[in-house]
């Protein structure tokens, strides 16, 4: 009874397993196509501040959009291309889209907020990373200002030496860190400590509701009040609700970024957004009221 258990088990095990494999095998067998095809697609999603219900910015988020449709999430593939380097092919290629976007936006004459992509730790091990960002920035005309590295928090704990100077080299050619996916990891307080950066992402995981005890909503606010003695802007991640909106009102944080305000979107939507000025944060408030 117990060893056929044990087999059925297995079985199943080997099943899964074959399976995963079978879908990695698939995304390494497209990703140099889907990248020459310019099947990956850069979606934008906004990021507000609370101060004055606009928006101040976005985050680049890539999506893989296959020829026979559907999208993949970055979730699956990232992974992947973690493991076989790939990720340093698909980073440029999303830096250098978003250089462009930016440039498009500067000729014509509209007046940017910033716009921030994400760097793998893969590709923070690069010894020719900050040469890259640089380069792209020149080439394109981009105050560096405009383009905004997301760092997740994660990377730093394999060698904090070089990624510190890689930093602080990027910090000194003008560009803003914001660490990625704060509170995540093991060391988030050492990081804080070793590293200056420019601001923080809060992960999404402290604004979860399911600890009775509040105990989450303390760590947040403690972290909000920290960041304000170092100085350090703090942006949410994850907002889906308005009671979150409301708590991270009352405790100080400013932006916020999460499916409440806008989920991420294709660019044409992201620039009709922004075009037509209309305030969405202050309507979607306004409808939240009524509909109390
Ligand atoms: P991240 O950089 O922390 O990005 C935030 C993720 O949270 C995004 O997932 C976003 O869609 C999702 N999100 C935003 N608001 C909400 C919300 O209110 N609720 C929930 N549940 N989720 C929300 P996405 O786009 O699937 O990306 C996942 C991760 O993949 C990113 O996490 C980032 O680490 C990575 N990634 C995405 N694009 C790139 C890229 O171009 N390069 C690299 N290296 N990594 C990327
Ligand atoms: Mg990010
Ligand atoms: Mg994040
Ligand atoms: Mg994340």
């Amino acid at each position: 009874q117990c060893k056929g258990n044990y087999i059925e088990n297995y079985a199943f095990y080997v099943d899964e397993m074959r399976e995963d494999i079978v879908r990695e095998q698939q995304i390494v067998n497209h990703m140099r196509h889907a990248l020459d095809e310019e099947e990956f697609v850069l979606y934008l999603q906004p990021k507000y501040s609370l101060q004055d219900n606009r928006i101040c910015g976005a985050e680049v988020l890539v999506r893989w959009a296959k020829p026979e449709g559907g999208m993949i999430s970055p979730g699956e593939f990232i992974p992947v291309f973690e493991r076989n380097g790939f990720i340093t092919k698909l980073d440029y290629y999303v830096w250098e889209k978003t250089c462009k976007l930016l440039a498009g936006w500067i000729a014509e004459g509209k007046k940017p907020s910033p716009v921030s992509v994400n760097i793998s730790r893969v590709s923070l091990y690069n010894p020719r990373l900050v040469e890259a960002i640089c380069g792209l920035t020149d080439r394109y005309h981009i105050p560096r200002e405009l383009l905004e590295l997301e760092l997740t928090e994660s990377a730093y704990t394999t060698n904090p030496k070089a990624i510190k100077e890689t930093m602080e080299r990027l910090q000194k050619e003008g560009f803003s860190i914001l660490m990625d996916d704060f509170g995540s990891g093991y060391s988030s307080l050492n990081v804080l400590k070793d590293i200056a950066v420019d601001v923080l992402k809060i992960d999404m995981k402290f604004l979860s509701d399911t600890d009775q005890e509040g105990r989450s909503q303390n760590i947040l606010a403690s972290v909000v009040r920290m960041a304000k003695w170092l100085n350090l802007p703090v942006i949410a991640e994850g907002v889906e609700r308005r009671e979150q909106v409301d708590f991270l009102h009352s405790v100080g944080c400013e932006y916020v970024q999460g499916f409440y305000f806008a989920r991420p979107m294709p660019v044409s939507d992201y620039e009709k957004l922004v075009s037509e000025k209309k305030d969405e944060l202050q309507e979607k408030y306004q409808k939240d009221e009524i509909g109390r």
